[in-house]
């Protein structure tokens, strides 16, 4: 029998609702992709535990109430066109594109970005684009961006990533040290970058050209 609906509705009762995520357009959602399609084989068990979980080329699929803080913050309507930075398993892609018209993600790693392109046509979501690079300088190609997510470390709130969001955008990212960080909210209003503050969080470090260097510890 499968034992997963009642795995993830027990996971948004607990994680995600017990710390006061009450939007029901996300809870929904977490609700209904199958976190466990996301996971290596051997943490499938684990799929819908209370922490993240390595995936390949040794980067983490994030706790779901960190997924689901993010994309509370994110504040989708359903017309968006968003731009996630760090594809990783494609869990996130997969909320964001269920939440918004169309997602555009980057990722440094091709064997995770081809890893979640398949998951997510399993899963019959199109409305996704995939690109493998060096998202910390965004995707200027296809700005502006109702929506950006960063999912990995930043140093910094990157001018360039700013400059691609649209004049309502709004950005959330993890800023702080490789090891610690805390997570931003970012608007633009009358030529000012507006900061609010949230969260402290542990996400795995953001490497480019306008991030970390690969090196640096
Ligand atoms: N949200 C993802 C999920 O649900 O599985 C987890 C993302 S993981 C915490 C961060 C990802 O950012 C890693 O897969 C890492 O390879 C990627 N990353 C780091 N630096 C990057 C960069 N400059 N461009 C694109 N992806 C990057």
């Amino acid at each position: 029998m499968d034992r997963t609906p009642e795995e993830r509705h027990r996971m948004v009762e607990i994680q995600i609702k017990g710390r006061g995520i009450f939007n029901p357009r996300v809870l929904e959602v977490f609700k209904n992709i199958p976190r466990h399609r996301f996971v290596p084989a051997r943490h499938v068990r684990n799929a819908y535990s209370d922490h993240p979980i390595g995936i390949a080329c040794a980067q983490t699929i994030s706790q779901p109430y960190m997924v689901a803080r993010m994309t509370e913050l994110l504040d989708l309507l359903g017309d968006e066109k968003v731009l996630e930075i760090g594809t990783g398993s494609g869990y996130q892609t997969a909320i964001l594109a269920s939440l918004s018209r169309h997602v555009t993600t980057i990722e440094r790693f091709e064997e995770l970005s081809c890893q979640a392109k398949r998951v997510l046509a399993d899963l019959s979501i199109h409305n996704v684009e995939f690109i493998v690079g060096d998202g910390s300088v965004g995707a200027p190609e296809h700005a502006p961006f109702d929506r950006i997510l960063i999912t990995a470390a930043s140093p910094s709130i990157s001018e360039d990533l700013v400059g691609q969001m649209s004049e309502e955008g709004k950005m959330v990212i993890p800023v702080g040290s490789r090891s610690s960080q805390t997570l931003y909210v970012v608007r633009c209003a009358h030529g000012k970058i507006l900061k609010e503050e949230y969260d402290a969080c542990v996400f795995v470090p953001l490497i480019g050209r306008l991030a970390w260097h690969e090196s640096e510890s």
